[in-house]
Formats: C-alpha cells, structure tokens, sequence
C-alpha cells in the first residue's frame, strides 16, 4: 500500500480484504460492509458533520446566571454595562492582584480610607464609595443598607425585572455608578488627580439623565412616585 488507497481498495468480494496486515483484518472483520457511498458522520451513521454539531459536543457548559437581563438590556449605556459586567465577573485590573502574585508590596485603596483593594471592597465596601452608592439609591427613592457587591447585584437583579421607569432607571443608575466608581479609582491612581464626592454623583445623574432624554420621554405620563423620581435626576430642567 502506498498511502492513496481507498476503502474499496481492502475490499473485495463484499468482503474485507487487508494485504499483509493480518491485525487490522482480525480487527474489522465486525464492521459491516455498506454498499451506500463513502460518506463522513458525526458521531452516529445517517448523522452529517456540522460545525455547531461538533462545537456543541466538546464546549463546557456553565449554569446559567440571572444577571444578564439587568446588564445588557435595550436602554444599557454600553461602556457601563461593560464596566458593570467586570465587576461581577471580577475582571477590572485591580491592584490587589498583583499584590496576591507578590509584585507589588502594597495595594491601598485610593480613596484614602487604608484598606487594601478589590472589587469587594471598591463596589461598595469602602465608606467612600459607599457613599456615592447610598445617595444613588436616595435619587431612586430607595433608602436601605449597602451590602456586599453580590448581594448589591443580586437586589439589583429582583428589584429592577421588566422596563418600567423606576426599574430601567436603577438598571441604569446601578452602572453608571460601577463605571464613575472605576473612572475615578483610575483618575486617582493614573493622573494624580480626582473629583470631590458630588461631582461623580453629578457625573452619574448627567450619564443617566442624558440617556433618558436619548429615549421616549418616560416621565410625560407618569404619577407622583415618577414625578418624584424625575425631580431627583433632572429630568424637569
Ligand atoms: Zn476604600
């Protein structure tokens, strides 16, 4: 054999037929001989080879989560989702881990209040940007404890199901206050510089007020609880 032979070549007579290989002709003398075409399967006979087929039988499966709908909904901010999306996933480049891995001796976090950084701690656990999220949820008439950042998401994700106003307007809130969060850790660890407490609430209450505008007007027909929640964004001028 000289390595361009096809099937047919060890069959003869309807009957398997392997020159010298003695092995293999022990082997396949089991496997039926088909007079249909030569064709190719994927994983049982009569089933064609696709690329999702094949995809699908070697991906991994992970359960499935509930946050998605509260982060990339139709009135999402896009860089805010994203930033929101990293901070559930643990992803921003924070400094505590390569404190962990030993580079650096020291991760403090910037906004001066001597705990060390990570997401935990940045969304919301430190006092000041505590703070920044407290008096979000003031502005969505909501007055409560701030927990940690999993239970923070995990409110979120029962308190702001559907596209009523109150709800796409804590969706919204929500990240844009991960984002000016993250953009203020940043502008504090990269350019020497920062903003006081009400100018990244500001920030906050402009990204969202702004995005609102952007849509149908969603307080023309509202009632006092919406009328209320307008006054506290801005959306009456
Ligand atoms: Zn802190």
């Amino acid at each position: 054999m000289v390595g361009s032979e096809l099937v047919q070549t060890v069959i003869a007579n309807n009957q398997w037929r392997w020159p010298e290989l003695l092995e293999i002709q022990c082997r396949v003398l089991d496997i039926h001989i088909s007079s249909s075409p030569d064709c190719i399967y994927w994983n049982s006979v009569g089933q064609p080879f696709t690329s999702k087929g094949a995809w699908t039988s070697v991906r991994s499966y992970a359960p499935p989560v509930e946050w998605p709908a509260m982060v990339w909904h139709s009135s999402c901010i896009y860089r805010h989702a994203f930033c929101l999306w990293l901070a559930i996933m643990g992803a921003h480049r924070r400094r505590d881990k390569p404190l962990l891995l030993g580079i650096v001796d020291a991760a403090l976090c910037p906004f001066n209040c001597g705990e060390n950084e990570s997401t935990e701690h940045l969304f919301f656990a430190c006092p000041f940007t505590q703070q920044i999220w407290m008096q979000i949820l003031n502005m969505c008439n909501i007055r409560r404890q701030i927990a940690l950042l999993s239970d923070e998401i995990q409110w979120m994700i029962d308190h702001s199901r559907g596209n009523k106003f109150p709800q796409n307007l804590r969706k919204l809130a929500f990240a844009a206050t991960i984002y000016h969060v993250w953009m203020e850790r940043n502008r504090r660890c990269f350019k020497n510089n920062f903003l006081i407490l009400d100018h990244i609430i500001h920030k906050i209450q402009g990204d969202v007020a702004a995005k609102l505008w952007s849509q149908e007007n969603p307080v023309v027909q509202a009632g006092e609880h919406y009328h209320s929640l307008g006054c506290n964004w801005g959306l009456f001028g």
